[in-house]
């Protein structure tokens, strides 16, 4: 397990999936999460089942107005940031030439600014902390150019470059920025596309298997902590494998 005593982490999109996974996650490793999400039964039951060191805020990442209040919320209830997880995201899953120009911004509004807004909100707390860490939940689709993936694909990518570029002017300021690239993990928006969870359900992976949330969760943690004291703009994939390269079998045909 790993140590995230008296970190204060906020997660943006955790009342659900892979943010409700990484907020129990940091409860686990001992520290204290800010839940947020626009999902306000769901996020206030998920910080509910954590207890104490959690609460839940409605937060709409695309709103700059919205982080200032969860800023605000952050330093009322912890006293200082140490850690931001930019996790809310949609899906988009048509060929380019079928997507929308409208849901095309939607998605890289919500995606791709939102982490924008997010990263430029909190650094001014963390400084004060004296650092901290920003992970930047982006994709497999983030690593590779993933066919039926649209604007999402694209604000992956921006998110995977934004880090980079966070790490790189952030350095000195004892920030530490890393991109988290999950393939293709059973959450509630995967499994609202057809994607079952258990073995041998995933054979386009050489692991041969979709990904659980946790799996993500213990990556970000990992990410968070102490341990990845020295790690900045790195791009870290939780995906069995996928972007790795074809699998064997795909290979040789068997
Ligand atoms: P999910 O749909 O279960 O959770 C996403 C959460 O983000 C939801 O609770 C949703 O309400 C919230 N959200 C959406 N728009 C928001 C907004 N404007 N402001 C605040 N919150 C908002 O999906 P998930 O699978 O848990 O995905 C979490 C992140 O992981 C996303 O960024 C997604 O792109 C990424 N990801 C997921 C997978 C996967 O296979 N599940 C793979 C790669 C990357």
């Amino acid at each position: 397990m790993v140590d995230l005593k008296g970190k204060a982490v906020v997660i943006t999109g955790g009342a659900r999936g892979l943010g409700a996974a990484a907020a129990r996650a940091v409860v686990a490793g001992g520290g204290r999460v800010l839940i947020t999400d626009v999902l306000e039964a769901e996020g206030a039951a998920t910080a509910a089942e954590l207890g104490d060191a959690a609460h839940f805020l409605r937060h709409d990442v695309t709103s700059e107005d919205d982080w200032r209040t969860t800023l605000e919320y952050a330093t009322a209830a912890f006293g200082r940031l140490d850690g931001l997880v930019n996790n809310a995201g949609i899906a988009s899953g048509r060929l380019l030439e079928e997507e929308s120009v409208e849901h095309f911004r939607r998605v890289l509004e919500i995606n791709l600014v939102g982490v924008f807004i997010g990263v430029k909100a909190a650094v001014p707390l963390m400084r004060a902390a004296g650092g901290g860490s920003i992970v930047n939940i982006s994709s497999a689709a983030g690593l590779t150019g993933l066919p039926l993936t649209g604007g999402y694909g694209a604000s992956k990518w921006g998110v995977r470059g934004l880090s980079k570029i966070g790490a790189v002017e952030l350095a000195e300021s004892r920030i530490r920025v890393n991109s988290v690239h999950p393939g293709m993990t059973y959450t509630e928006m995967t499994a609202s596309v057809g994607i079952r969870t258990g073995e041998g359900n995933y054979p386009g992976t050489p692991m041969g298997r979709v990904g659980v949330p946790d799996e993500i969760a213990a990556a970000v943690a990992f990410l968070l902590s102490d341990a990845a004291a020295y790690i900045t703009g790195a791009e870290l994939a939780v995906d069995g494998g996928w972007t790795a390269g074809p699998t064997l079998r795909q290979l040789t045909g068997g």
